[in-house]
């Protein structure tokens, strides 16, 4: 997200502080190939301040065999922060438990970090550092227009940012329009039938919210992007020519070519498409947390 710091291994991980789990919920249902875990902290850190769409960063325990004293890795606030025992900052982060595929070797492993988080429980404790990365920030203009894009863990961020504008910026009247990707219905976070956090919001005149899921959920995965936005093409780019415009994007990095090749489709060619969210990047008015 901040163009300075692009590797992990810039990251200032100097300051760090522990934090204690409170709680760790799968937020995925049982149904679903696809663990996702809500976990509460509890940061050792009273003076820690977080502004919506950062990213906190996770020490996990490195490997002795390989003289690795930790892996870290990044994840986005989930809520807006609480204050929890003591009155420390209390957050959440969402985490999906992850493997990657040997390149070479063909074989599965365990994703390190994740599997970690996603195995704690309540009363262990972790190290922290952190806050990274710049904010989705909130628009001058209160009327504006905001397009929120999102898929799998991406969904986390505007949790925080939908929740931050309806609670605590009573002039906000602007509109909403929360775009999900998920492989299936099943691995929609946060708007699924055991938990929807934002069907509070589904009443007001000021937002909407639209799934978009695989076509072929249990083969290649791949997001209807151009489907879901496609057939609300010509608001869309209506929206995208108004100066109130705000498109915030998070989620895996490979969202930024299926957008891409949606939003060129709506604007009729790659050449149009890309002056137009040139114009929209240099203007802070198309934001990526791509990961
Ligand atoms: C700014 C930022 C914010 C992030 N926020 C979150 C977050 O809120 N929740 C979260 O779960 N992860 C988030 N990540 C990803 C996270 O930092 C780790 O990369 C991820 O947990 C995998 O780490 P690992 O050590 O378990 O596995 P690794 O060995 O590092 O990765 C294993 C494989 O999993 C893939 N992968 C990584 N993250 C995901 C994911 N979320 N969904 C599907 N596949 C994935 C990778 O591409 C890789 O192929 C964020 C990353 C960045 C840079």
């Amino acid at each position: 997200m901040n163009s300075a710091v692009t590797h992990l291994d810039d990251y200032d991980t100097e300051h760090r502080f522990e934090a204690t789990v409170v709680g760790s919920e799968r937020i995925t249902s049982d149904a679903s190939d696809a663990e996702v875990r809500e976990i509460t902290l509890d940061l050792q850190r009273p003076d820690f301040e977080l502004q919506l769409g950062q990213s906190v960063g996770i020490l996990s325990p490195g490997s002795e065999e390989f003289g690795q004293e930790h892996h870290f890795r990044l994840y986005s606030v989930a809520d807006l922060p609480e204050r929890g025992a003591g009155g420390l900052p209390r957050i959440k982060i969402a985490v999906r438990r992850v493997s990657y595929v040997d390149p070479y070797s063909g074989e599965r492993y365990p994703g390190v970090s994740s599997n970690y988080l996603c195995d704690l429980v309540a009363g262990d404790t972790i190290t922290m550092a952190g806050p990274y990365g710049l904010a989705f920030e909130v628009p001058e203009e209160m009327d504006a227009n905001l397009i929120l894009i999102g898929t799998g863990t991406g969904i986390a961020p505007f949790r925080a940012f939908v929740k931050h504008l309806y609670k605590n910026v009573p002039s906000w009247r602007g509109n909403i329009a929360l775009f999900y990707g998920a492989r299936s219905g099943l691995e929609l976070l946060y708007m699924n039938d055991e938990r929807d956090d934002f069907t509070q919001y589904y009443d007001l005149d000021t937002f909407d919210a639209f799934k978009a899921l695989s076509p072929r959920p249990g083969w290649s995965g791949a997001v209807d992007w151009e489907g879901t936005l496609g057939q609300r093409g010509e608001k869309l780019w209506e929206l995208l020519g108004q100066p109130n415009t705000y498109v915030y994007v998070a989620g895996l990095v490979k969202m930024r070519e299926e957008l891409d090749k949606a939003f060129s489709q709506i604007a009729g060619s790659e050449k149009k498409w890309a002056r137009r969210k040139a114009e929209l990047t240099a203007g802070g008015r198309w934001v990526e947390l791509l990961y």
